[in-house]
């Protein structure tokens, strides 16, 4: 199929045209006539399908057949908004909404928190068409007045099970009272559990169903690889496979904040430039690390689950599990960031003796075994023995026993997937006062 088949109009195709796009992918052949018909969409997708194409053309195709809306003073009205999970990622779809509208006359915005209310008062000011915003941010402007959702036609939450797992759930349903009853509602997600259908059945009218990936499958085009090691071994195996492989564009998951802080320390001693990126960083440093790392400047970035997700850079080469995740859908999460849209990627995990528990729970998750190795001179010493991983207040034990305050299992006792929740990637919230805005503060 090619991208002049789905009725998408001429401007639209130009911008894709530019993007070097030749077919739409999967999702974006199923997405696209599904949006452009009017009705409610329930996709599911994982990043690294194409799914903000999916959308965002069908979108501004039915924004743009139409004249602006405008309010009672003239300005012109949000008929799109976008919802995502992430600062990151909204950052990213609005970008996207900007590269392919840029021969339609439409106006997008992002918004999000941990940068000044000021300029995106003033932006909203000026009139807005599409807004890409994260929850948080987007009720503080609905409480001082400056937002006004009640023109909106077209409602888009992206990333929906991320959303909830980051314990979005109460401000989505505050968002959906302030926008109208009637408009078309699209729903992306990579999982579909019970809490996701059930924010389905409220949110959306008789919705077209796509699914493209397998639920929880790796994409095909990742080679998954385990490196077994010690556990003060995993550092200098980093560097060696780093400065060895003459790797230039490398991401590095850590589990923790401090961890991702540490490690990146380490390697710029070791002569290797690298930077953190986690929900402690200020927006200006964490946006100033991921442009370097795009545009090719920073070799090496070192992510916490949360602060990566939805990073969408073309064809990145590594993605490297320094520490596996506990929650084994972020196993998946994460090395989509490799091999996307069809290219060749190497996702590698250093494992030592203390996570065999997380490795087997995401094999079986994924259903295939990942091949295991050892790199000489850094093989898991004769002596290792497993010990017990703490995670901010749940400790995880050895030899597949899971103890502690929280589980970390999807249905963990605080409430969502065995780690506190946080708002905006910000951190984790209190599980006893899921709506609190004071309790950000955690592990993540
Ligand atoms: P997404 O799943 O929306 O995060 O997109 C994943 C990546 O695929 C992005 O880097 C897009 O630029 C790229 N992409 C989206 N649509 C296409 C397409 N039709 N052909 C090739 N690449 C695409």
């Amino acid at each position: 199929m090619n991208f002049t088949d789905l009725g998408l109009a001429e401007p639209i195709l130009r911008a894709v045209r530019e993007q070097g796009y030749e077919n739409p992918t999967p999702i974006q052949a199923q997405a696209i006539p599904a949006v452009l018909k009017g009705g409610d969409l329930m996709a599911g997708a994982q990043t690294g399908t194409g799914k903000t194409a999916g959308f965002t053309l069908p979108l501004l195709h039915r924004l743009a057949a139409h004249k602006p809306l405008r309010d009672s003073r003239g300005r012109v009205s949000i008929r799109a908004l976008i919802l995502t999970p992430t600062r990151e990622l909204a950052a990213q779809v609005e970008e996207s909404v900007r590269i392919y509208g840029k021969y339609l006359p439409l106006s997008s915005m992002v918004m999000f928190g941990g940068v000044g209310m000021q300029p995106q008062i003033d932006r909203l000011r000026k009139g807005v068409d599409i807004l890409v915003a994260t929850p948080g941010r987007l009720l503080d402007h609905h409480q001082q007045g400056t937002l006004d959702l009640s023109n909106v036609q077209v409602f888009v939450l992206d990333e929906a099970d991320r959303m909830l797992d980051m314990g979005f759930i109460h401000d989505i349903k505050k968002v959906l009272a302030l926008v109208p009853v009637k408009k078309q509602s699209l729903l992306f997600s990579a999982t579909f559990n019970d809490d996701i259908k059930a924010l389905a059945d409220r949110l959306l009218n008789q919705p077209a169903l796509i699914e493209v990936a397998r639920r929880n499958a790796a994409a095909e085009t990742i080679a998954q690889r385990v490196v077994m090691t010690g556990r003060e071994r995993k550092k200098a195996l980093l560097a060696q496979l780093i400065r060895e492989g003459d790797w230039h564009q490398v991401l590095v998951f850590t589990r923790m904040k401090h961890g991702a802080n540490r490690l990146a320390e380490y390697l710029c001693q070791e002569g290797i430039e690298a930077m953190a990126i986690h929900g402690n960083k200020s927006q200006g440093a964490r946006t100033k690390a991921l442009n370097e790392f795009k545009s090719g400047a920073l070799p090496v970035l070192v992510a916490t689950d949360i602060a990566a997700r939805g990073i969408d850079i073309d064809q990145l080469p590594h993605v490297v599990n320094f520490e596996l995740p506990n929650v084994p859908e972020d196993y998946v999460h994460r090395i989509g960031r490799t091999g996307r849209a069809g290219a060749q990627g190497e996702a590698l995990s250093l494992v030592c003796r203390d996570e065999e528990i997380f490795l087997r729970d995401i094999e079986k998750l994924i259903k295939r075994e990942i091949p295991r190795d050892s790199v000489p001179g850094f093989e898991p010493p004769a002596d290792e023995k497993a010990e017990p991983i703490v995670l901010g207040r749940m400790t995880i034990g050895v030899g597949g026993i899971r103890r502690g305050s929280g589980s970390s299992s999807r249905n963990g006792s605080n409430g969502s997937n065995g780690r506190p929740a946080s708002r905006d990637g910000r951190g984790p919230r209190s599980a006893s006062a899921p709506g609190s805005r004071n309790s950000r503060s955690g592990p993540r």
